[in-house]
């Protein structure tokens, strides 16, 4: 049985940034996947046949030159690798038009709430008390709760506010926001490829365990044992694997709700679609939360918009019939289609104080626990936590 100085369950973004850093440590590091392919929600899906070259996010879609955890990573190559994304709009669709988003403001009550922006504490407040409070209920009823819908891919009144727009240092030298050739999937396909670690894909681990040594991790047949061990799975994944050893912590796990996105993306010849050219779309009180389009990232041949749908309210044949009607085409012009449904945490106002309790029942441990549901959601709070918690256990092996 190999003895690993660290093993890494979860090969999404979390799980690769961690990998990464106790590699360049020097430590032994094995990273395990359960999926056949590294990313987890970097999910860019690559088309073939008639639309060979051309590819649609899945899920996340935008990385910003504020993610320095993440982009401290990269070497001079993968910097060069990133790939600008055009300056295009975000339109608004209420079921009748595409509106501006300036558009759907309600200015009268927004105006006078402004300054509130200065002074109103975001701390401990959910979404909807602190953007309804500053920038006016209507305004907040009316456009904000779908817009923050769709940045989070799930209903967002009730998302703690200091969780979302974390003021961070930017990196001037790179492009504000950006992709990369293929999509973002190719910055996992980077941390993967680099030297240092070991990575296996399609390796489902199935429990793991406290022994003299440090862990044992159990997947099949295969064992392995670790001194240190970083849980880089979905709350309710790592709540299931430390049930047994860490009952404290995986009850902890527990409270963290699921909040499941069905994710669609079509592509369709360029020529003849009228839809002018656009980021995204917010739906108002629609079905889906919104639409990513593949305009930022041109194409000569094909354009490209992924629907986040709500959860268990169509069958995919409801959903494309909903896609064209939107896009003002018929089905049979879809060229390809790919999907994936996708899991994120759906946090609560207040859920800061719940990482302090994690973090004090990690502390002295040689486990880390990092993802999406401690310091937000993006690509780049994942990538902080995996530092916060690389970081604790180098401190505490010294
Ligand atoms: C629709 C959508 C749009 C988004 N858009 C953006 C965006 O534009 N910008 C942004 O910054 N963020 C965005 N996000 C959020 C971001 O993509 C995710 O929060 C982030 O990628 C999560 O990374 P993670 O590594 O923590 O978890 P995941 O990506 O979920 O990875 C966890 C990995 O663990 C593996 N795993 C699970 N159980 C086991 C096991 N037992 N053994 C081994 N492996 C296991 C899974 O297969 C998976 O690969 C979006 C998310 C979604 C769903």
């Amino acid at each position: 049985m190999t003895h690993y100085d660290l093993i890494v369950i979860g090969g999404g973004v979390s799980g690769l940034t961690f990998a990464r850093r106790g590699a360049a440590q020097g430590w032994h590091t094995l990273l395990l996947e359960a999926d056949g392919r590294f990313g987890g929600c970097l999910a860019s899906h690559r088309y073939g046949g008639a639309a060979e070259g051309f590819w649609t996010e899945l899920a996340a879609h935008t990385a910003y030159n504020s993610y320095g955890a993440l982009l401290e990573l990269l070497d001079e190559t993968g910097l060069g690798r990133l790939q600008t994304r055009r300056k295009a709009p975000w339109r608004v669709w209420d079921g009748k038009c595409l509106q501006s988003v300036f558009a759907r403001m309600h200015w009268p009550s927004l105006l006078p709430s402004l300054p509130k922006l200065l002074f109103t504490p975001k701390l401990g407040l959910s979404l909807r008390d602190y953007y309804g409070r500053v920038m006016g209920r209507r305004t907040y009823d009316g456009l904000l709760r779908h817009a923050f819908s769709a940045v989070l891919a799930q209903p967002a009144d009730d998302f703690p506010a200091d969780l979302l727009f974390r003021k961070k240092p930017r990196r001037k030298d790179l492009p504000r926001s950006y992709t990369l050739k293929g999509g973002l999937s190719g910055l996992a396909e980077m941390l993967a490829a680099m030297p240092g670690h070991e990575a296996k894909t399609g390796i489902a681990v199935e429990r793991i365990e406290r022994v003299a040594e440090g862990f044992r991790v159990h997947a099949g047949q295969d064992q392995w044992t670790c001194r240190r061990l970083a849980l880089a799975v979905p709350a309710w994944e790592a709540a299931r694997l430390l049930d047994g050893e860490f009952p404290d912590l995986s009850h902890h796990l527990k409270q963290i709700a699921a909040a499941e996105v069905e994710s669609l993306a079509v592509v369709v010849p360029k020529e003849g679609l009228a839809l002018p050219e656009l980021a995204g779309v917010i739906g108002i009180d629609q079905d889906f939360y919104s639409v990513v389009s593949r305009d930022v990232v041109p194409d000569a041949r094909f354009r490209g918009f992924t629907f986040h749908f709500q959860p268990g309210r169509f069958s995919r044949e409801e959903k494309l019939a909903r896609i064209a009607s939107l896009l003002e085409v018929p089905i049979d012009r879809f060229v390809q289609t790919a999907e994936r449904t996708s899991r994120l945490p759906s946090l609560k106002a207040g859920h800061l104080a719940w990482v302090s309790e994690v973090d004090l029942l990690l502390s002295g441990e040689q486990l880390a626990l990092v993802g999406n549901y401690f310091y937000g959601v993006s690509l780049g709070d994942c990538a902080e936590r995996s530092k916060a918690e690389f970081d604790r256990l180098c401190r505490s092996a010294s």
